[in-house]
């Protein structure tokens, strides 16, 4: 048994994301191109519906870098979101490692950042499917 169990948090079972949130993460992506667009992701009955924008979010350079020590407590946040100034949405190793740290589920958009330019990993990093819904 590990010392935590977190396989029965409502936050693993996060399996919708909503189409305008999508839609948003996709216009974020597109104007920060060529430069990463990072945000956390919010969800709440397990369907995504929320960005959460941090100050210390840094978009830029060759990775997008998430600053743990900015989040809130906040157990609505179930994962994170980043873009790819390329037409690759698989987790770089830095990408996994994030993963592994933080959160139930991840997103990564990649150009042209079309509605179906995405995938979704679960902490393991294994791609994991979310519906998008109304
Ligand atoms: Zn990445």
């Amino acid at each position: 048994m590990p010392l935590f169990d977190f396989s029965n948090d409502p936050r693993a079972k996060v399996d919708r994301i909503r189409k305008r949130t999508l839609k948003m993460i996709m216009e974020a992506s597109k104007s920060s191109y060529p430069s990463e667009f990072a945000a956390f992701l919010r969800a709440e009955e397990g369907v995504i519906r929320e960005l959460v924008l941090l100050p210390g979010t840094v978009s830029g350079g060759s990775h997008a870098i998430f600053r743990m020590s900015m989040l809130p407590v906040d157990f609505t946040i179930v994962g994170t979101v980043h873009s790819h100034p390329s037409p690759v949405s698989l987790p770089s190793d830095a990408d996994l490692e994030l993963f592994r740290k933080y959160g139930w589920v991840h997103m990564i958009t990649r150009a042209p950042y079309e509605m179906d330019c995405w995938n979704a990993y679960s902490g393991r990093g294994e791609m994991i499917d979310l519906k998008v819904v109304d």
